[in-house]
Parts: C-alpha cells; structure tokens; sequence
C-alpha cells in the first residue's frame, strides 16, 4: 500500500487543507474525560484514534432521519449531504463503516451520506477491553495516520496526497502498521451456527438475561447496530414527514406485532438474538460477524454483560 514518510506539522497541514471544502469530525476527549465525535477545525483539538462514546454511525445514520416530506402531493427528499470528513478514527469503526456500507449498500441516504464522507485513519493502542478479531482485509478508508507516516487508500485519498505531498519525495509501498489488521481477539469459531442453534434452551441465555435490564445501551453504542423504526410526523398543514428513528432489539416493543404477538418477549430470548446477530449476522449477511471488537457494549453495560466472555462460555460449553 502506497506510504509517505511525513514531518511532524503534517497532520495539521491536512486538516487544515481538508477544512477548506469539507466540515471535519473526530475523537475529542472532553473535560469530563468522554471522548465524543466532535466538530473540529485544527487537529490539536482532536484525540486521535480514541473511540467515541457514539460511534461513526450517527454521521451515516443519523437518530432522527426524515426520508421524505409529502406537501401537497409533492414528494421531496432530504437536501443533498455536504461534505464532510472523520479524522482520526480508529481501525476498529472503519471496520464497522464497512459492515454498514454492506448492510445499506441500496439505502439511498446512506449512500450519499457515504460518497460524501473522507475517512482518515488513524493507528491505535487497543484498550484493556478491546477485543478486535483478525482480519485478512484491510478497513475503509481514504487516508491513514500512524506515527511519522501516512497511506492512502482509495483515488480520494491519492488526490489529496497528491497535492500535499510534493515535498516527501517518493512514496514506499508499506504494510498497514501492526494491529490494524485486527488483534488477539476472540475469533468465532467456524461451528458457531451450530452451536448457537443448539443453545436454544441453554441455561447461559437465562441467567445472562436475568442480569440484563434491557436498557438498550450496549445497542446504542454499538458501531454497527443498526435496528429502525418508522414513524410518520403529520403537521396540522397536511404537511408528512417519514423518519427512521434509532430502535432497539433490547425493547420489549421493537418484535411486538399486530394482534399482540410478540417473537421475543423476555429479555433472555432478545439478549440472545441481540448476540446471535452480531455474531452470525442475519438476511444477506448471514456469516458475516459484525461484531468488531471495540468493546463498547461492556463498558456501557450497567451490570457488566461482556459480549466476549459470553461467547467464550457458549464456546466452552460452560453453563449448558
Ligand atoms: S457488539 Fe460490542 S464489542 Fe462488538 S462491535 Fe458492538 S459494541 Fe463493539
Ligand atoms: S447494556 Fe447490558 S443491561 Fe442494557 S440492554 Fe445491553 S446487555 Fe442488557
């Protein structure tokens, strides 16, 4: 992969160039010690590679996201996204931005949200409760950072290097730096559909479920958590707007259905579909994971529900 060797003011240099034509994201740490996607216009306001308490998603899909207003039997669609650009994002929510692409790869606000969205990488220390798999495939992304040197990793990214980096001399072909292909974390085992489905009645989804408080928050902030719902908001005018509002597998409600049925009334039997999707994945993406690692949902879990550890004790066969 194309690398430049880089001087130390580089990064500012880029945002500053990126500034000109896009509005900028990133990781920032705030006083209160939250790292937040935040709107920046210098690179020293931002914490490179930190994980964002929200990821990426927010940007792609956002919580409240009207797809068309109906006046007077006229349609219109969302005004056209303008550009923008992540900076600093660690490898494992460019893993995620690529589970997304494939999941809303006909959604057509997604898609334009996407083609208008610069990803700038960034190389990070996994945290004590990051747990990303092996990966053979690099992530999504235009440009990466890492200590002293930048890739590029899409004609975006090349154009931009292109008029930045007159003065670096010639670029080396380089490897990612080590970890972005992913770490030591847990990888599924190849019989996990078995193993999931002969768990139907397994003691482990009882007991973890007891636990659980169905408070929706491991969904919330989970990169590549993705559940909808569709609400219609009529104005007095006659006037109709349509929008997809963050949902939750968690809430008792998101499987109820007309006449009352609901398929996953208690909390064990969501906990188990909530995990059976981020590791098995579901409709055209069955057997892609999309779990990524980040280790989000354990820190946000108020009683300490571990995507990792429960996967591991279904694994070993522990409390079947
Ligand atoms: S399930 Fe948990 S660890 Fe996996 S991607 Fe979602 S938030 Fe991250
Ligand atoms: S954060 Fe924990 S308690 Fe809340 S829904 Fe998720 S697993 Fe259940």
């Amino acid at each position: 992969m194309k690398s430049f060797s880089i001087p130390e003011d580089f990064p500012d240099r880029l945002v500053n160039s990126l500034g000109e034509c896009r509005r900028l994201f990133g990781p920032a740490i705030g006083q209160d010690g939250v790292c937040r996607l935040t709107l920046a216009e210098e690179w020293k306001e931002l914490s490179p590679a930190a994980i964002p308490l929200i990821p990426p998603k927010k940007m792609l899909l956002p919580p409240n996201d009207p797809l068309w207003t109906l006046t007077e039997d006229i349609y219109r669609s969302p005004a056209p996204p303008e550009p923008a650009a992540l900076i600093g994002i660690p490898p494992c929510d460019l893993y995620g931005l690529a589970y997304l692409d494939l999941a809303f790869a006909e959604d057509p606000l997604y898609t334009r949200r996407r083609e208008a969205l610069l990803l700038v990488g960034a190389a990070c220390t996994p945290g004590p409760e990051c747990f990303c798999p092996p990966r053979r495939e690099p992530p999504p992304f235009d440009l990466f950072l890492d200590d002293g040197r930048i890739w590029s990793g899409s004609p975006a990214g090349d154009g931009i290097l292109a008029a930045l980096t007159k003065e670096l001399g010639e670029p080396e072909e380089l490897p990612l730096p080590d970890g972005v292909l992913g770490g030591e974390g847990v990888r599924p085992p190849e019989d996990l559909e078995r193993i999931f489905h002969a768990s139907l009645h397994d003691p482990l989804w009882r007991e973890v479920g007891a636990r659980c408080v169905s408070c929706g928050a491991c969904s919330a902030v989970c990169p590549t958590c993705y559940c909808y719902d569709a609400v219609d908001e009529a104005l007095p005018g006659g006037e109709v707007t349509r929008i997809r509002q963050w949902d939750n597998c968690f809430f008792r409600n998101h499987a109820l259905v007309a006449g009352g049925h609901n398929f996953r009334p208690t909390r064990s039997e969501r906990l188990r579909f909530r995990f059976e999707h981020k590791l098995l994945g579901f409709g055209t993406l069955r057997g892609v994971s999309s779990c990524v690692g980040c280790g989000r949902c354990g820190r946000a879990c108020p009683v300490d529900i571990d995507i990792s550890e429960v996967l591991a004790r279904l694994v070993s066969g522990e409390g079947t």
